[in-house]
């Protein structure tokens, strides 16, 4: 099996899991043990003091190359939502995978626009177009899957911690690339205020993952490593970091038909307006 790197979004009230994770950062290597959380904390802060002042880009992922072999410009990519059932073998034992329509069909029966609308969020900012297909139930990064980025569920670590985690893009394991697993465990909604965690939000920050960013310490950013509502979205740093990858939006060219389409479009609203008025004549009088 081979080694995939992914990383996770966190709640602020649990800060070894945040703790866990900047060593990662730093390290660049698999989460280190509580042990080495302990023995490492006098330097780390050092380390964080020093990066913390020199932390005003966005952070690239671990993974070569590390993008979706763009190279720097405008791709489609595929994501499909996976069944009930799935073998998550590949990630650890015992984890079978819950489809996002189980997890919130009956509560959150709006999920999968919350879904699209965090993939439109990154889609509309840089290069990047998104477009679903069907999922092949293979199991977590199988040999062949459809979808680019497979959306599933299972329970990570229990109710808060860590919410959804994201694979970085490839080299990354077989398949499971770009794929985004939310933990089962919490307390999901749609929308800010009160409790709980937004869909929304937090499926923006892993497909941020997914395209290839990994977290950074520049404030107000989406890519923070802990959830936030401040604000909705991929923000300024991570749209520059997108952007570094797959270029900028490019929307259609203009065309001279669009010329021909306007003025038809016009004069047909000339005419119903036309018609309106008649209408509107003939009702009056009758
Ligand atoms: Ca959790």
């Amino acid at each position: 099996m081979h080694t995939t790197r992914r990383s996770h979004l966190h709640k602020k009230d649990r800060k070894h899991a945040t703790m866990t994770y900047i060593l990662r950062l730093l390290l660049g290597s698999s989460p280190p043990s509580r042990q080495h959380c302990a023995h490492s904390l006098l330097w780390l802060a050092f380390l964080i003091s020093a990066i913390g002042s020199e932390a005003n880009a966005f952070v690239l992922g671990p993974t070569a190359p590390g993008n979706w072999g763009s190279g720097g410009g405008p791709i489609t990519l595929t994501y499909s939502f996976m069944a009930d059932g799935i073998d998550g073998t590949a990630e650890a034992g015992g984890i079978t995978n819950t489809s996002l329509a189980t997890l919130w069909g009956g509560t959150l029966p709006t999920w999968q626009t919350e879904i699209v609308r965090a993939l439109d969020s990154w889609a509309n900012a840089s290069g990047l177009t998104f477009v679903q297909v069907a999922d092949n139930g293979e199991a977590y990064d199988a040999a062949q899957t459809s979808g680019d980025l497979r959306f599933g569920a299972h329970n990570i670590d229990g109710a808060n911690g860590t919410l959804a985690h994201g694979f970085y893009p490839p080299n990354n394991g077989n398949s499971i690339a770009g794929d985004v697993h939310f933990d089962t465990s919490e307390a999901w909604k749609i929308g800010f205020g009160g409790g709980g965690v937004d869909i929304f939000q937090v499926a923006a920050h892993e497909i941020g993952h997914a395209i290839g960013l990994n977290h950074t310490l520049v404030p107000n950013s989406l890519m923070n490593a802990n959830y936030t509502e401040a604000f909705s979205g991929p923000q300024a740093d991570e749209i520059a970091g997108a952007q570094s990858l797959y270029g900028s939006f490019v929307g259609p060219a203009p065309e001279p038909m669009t010329v021909t389409l306007s003025l038809i479009g016009l004069a047909t609203v000339a005419m119903a307006r036309r018609k309106a008025r008649k209408n509107n004549k003939e009702e009056t009088t009758a």
